[in-house]
């Protein structure tokens, strides 16, 4: 009101003005147009590299689409997810999950919409910064040529030896480390040698320990078995900060404070229960999942079984 009422009696003195309005009213549009960047209740302006003083995300009515003929992936996206939240993404395949990861990591911007943390756009945080801040592991986990102590620390050159270990224990790669043989054995280029759950424990490892404060999963445990997954997702809910986990079983979904249901339609967002009391999908979800969790656990324990 105050800057429509300033405008008012700057066009009114411009008027007034006569010959100069013309080149006048062009600088005080101009203005109006920078008074309207910095409006709190949009963005507020902040040194890009400024450090953060919450980790709220919001995302504001997001729309995100590959092509500009085909249908949005993501339409009309709001969601607020508070520091500290432990949410589970949880959809059919080809729903659009990965994309939302990427657009929450500011790896991609929307086209509509605004992604906020701490307030401000993603898109208008350092890049460096950002990198720092929201770490996502894709399904694909990545090792590099180098020690194992060199793909542990990747994210966070100056951690100690009793961080890793924290780390390790965290992940549940105890184990991995082990047969590797230690911080110091050498990982060959590709991963080389190191089974797809292995690569996602050092991976995992690697993020736990990285100073991150919001962390995205993306099926970041789909190699390892129902227990190891437990593991490291109970040690990313210890971990301060923000979880986000794009599931791929439904106990990540049940281990979550709360869960988003992306289904390329109308997003859902509630618990375990009240989504299975109020969306077919989420129940049919479910269902699918117990009937592969049923199977695999048939042929394991009945391996000779035709
Ligand atoms: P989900 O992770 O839920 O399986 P994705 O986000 O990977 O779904 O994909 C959502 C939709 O977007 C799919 O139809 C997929 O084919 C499409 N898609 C994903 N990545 C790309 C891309 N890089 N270019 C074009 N289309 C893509
Ligand atoms: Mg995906």
């Amino acid at each position: 009101i105050y800057i429509a009422g300033g405008l008012q009696s700057a066009v009114m003195f411009l008027v007034n003005a006569g010959s100069t309005l013309l080149v006048s009213l062009g600088v005080v549009l101009d203005r109006l147009a920078e008074v309207c960047a910095d409006e709190p209740s949009t963005t507020p302006a902040r040194s890009s590299t400024s450090p953060l003083d919450g980790y709220d995300m919001r995302l504001q009515r997001v729309t995100f689409g590959y092509s500009q003929h085909a249908r949005p992936v993501v339409h009309n996206l709001s969601i607020d997810v508070p520091e500290g939240t432990h949410l589970a993404v949880v959809g059919p395949s080809g729903a659009g999950k990965s994309t939302l990861a990427n657009l929450l990591a500011g790896l991609t911007e929307p086209q509509h919409g605004q992604i906020l943390l701490d307030g401000g756009e993603l898109g208008c945080i350092d890049e460096q910064q950002l990198r720092r801040e929201i770490a996502l592991i894709p399904q694909d986990a990545y090792v590099f040529a180098g020690t194992v102590r060199e793909n542990l620390t990747y994210l966070r050159p100056d951690a100690t030896t009793e961080a890793l270990d924290d780390a390790v224990a965290a992940v549940g790669a105890g184990e991995t480390l082990a047969r590797l043989g230690g911080y110091e054995a050498t990982i060959p280029a590709g991963g080389e040698g190191l089974s797809p759950a292995e690569r996602q424990l050092i991976a995992l490892a690697r993020v736990y320990l990285c100073p991150a404060r919001v962390v995205i999963l993306d099926e970041a445990t789909c190699h390892l078995d129902p227990a190891a997954e437990a593991l490291a997702e109970h040690g990313f809910a210890r971990r301060p900060g923000t979880l986000i986990v794009i599931a791929h079983r439904i106990s990540s979904a049940e281990r979550a404070d709360r869960i988003l249901l992306f289904s390329g339609t109308t997003p859902e967002v509630g618990t375990h229960d009240d989504l299975l009391a109020r969306s077919d999908l989420y129940a049919e979800l479910v269902g699918y999942w117990r009937d592969e969790h049923r199977a695999r656990h048939t042929d394991e324990a009945e391996p000779e079984a035709s």
